[in-house]
């Protein structure tokens, strides 16, 4: 049986992207080898916090688990968080691929108890994607942008990152793909990216930065993100801006 660090496990909604609103149980791994600027889960990229903290009512309110956390453990947290208006399970971070095969495991239990499982990547390392994309019903994977300073190798980021799209997309998972877009966005970048993306069974969704995941004044305005906007319906069938919602809803 794998183990793997978990920094928070909740029930919520899903605040990001088309299915936003879906109610979710949040395992939130730990670990990132990511950077990005505007990063709202800095805790998160702790890679071996010793507790997990958990949020609802489970173990008689017993709210902190030791780490390294075994998969068969989390599945009967899971079990216990569970809700009749649940969607599905989002594997979340920090980057979910740092520990692909714990998360492998629990992705395959849930799957023995019905459970539909989402997975929210950065898409770092096409081989730890590929080895659990099966497991999985819904992928939404991010586009880091140059101005986003994710990591020091941008062109193998953005290689790894479009092939674990062009993985999702042809093993049949609902594919979505998720470009954080701030003030002063190179739109000449948007459209390379979406070029790129022809041909690809994906919805395309724009998340305008939010104020307080970010140092400065970064959010872009309006008519910036309806030309955005304008330049990916050019080149792909299903656009949209959404905002992140949990953050007007205050929840995690
Ligand atoms: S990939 Fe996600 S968790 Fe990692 S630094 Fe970027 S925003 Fe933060």
């Amino acid at each position: 049986m794998k183990s793997g660090y978990i920094t928070e496990l909740f029930s919520s909604f899903q605040g990001e992207g088309p299915y936003v609103g879906r109610r979710q149980i949040f395992i939130r791994f730990a670990g990132c080898p990511y950077s990005c600027f505007y990063c709202d889960t800095p805790s998160a990229k702790e890679p071996k916090p010793s507790v997990c903290t958990v949020f609802g009512n489970v173990r008689n309110n017993n709210n902190s688990f030791e780490n390294p956390m075994s998969s068969h453990l989390v599945l009967e947290l899971l079990t216990e968080l569970r809700t009749p208006d649940l969607h599905s399970i989002s594997y979340t971070g920090g980057e979910p691929l740092f520990y692909a095969a714990f998360v492998k495991e629990i992705a395959k239990g849930a799957r023995e108890m019905h459970l539909k499982n989402y997975i929210e990547t950065n898409g770092y390392s096409t081989r730890a994607f590929a080895s659990l994309v099966d497991h999985f019903d819904f992928a939404s994977i991010d586009i880091k942008l140059r101005c986003h300073q994710a990591s020091t190798d941008y062109d193998k980021q953005y290689k790894n990152e479009l092939e674990c799209i062009r993985i999702s997309a042809e093993r049949g998972l609902e594919t979505i793909v998720k470009v954080v877009v701030i003030k002063d966005t190179a739109i000449d970048e948007i459209e390379k990216i979406c070029k790129d993306l022809v041909g690809l069974n994906i919805k395309f969704v724009l998340q305008p930065v939010t104020n307080e995941s970010a140092q400065r004044d970064i959010v872009p305005g309006i008519k910036e993100l309806f030309a955005i906007s304008e330049i990916a319906g050019a080149f792909l069938p299903d656009v949209m801006v959404i905002p992140q919602v949990h953050k007007i809803l205050h929840v995690p």
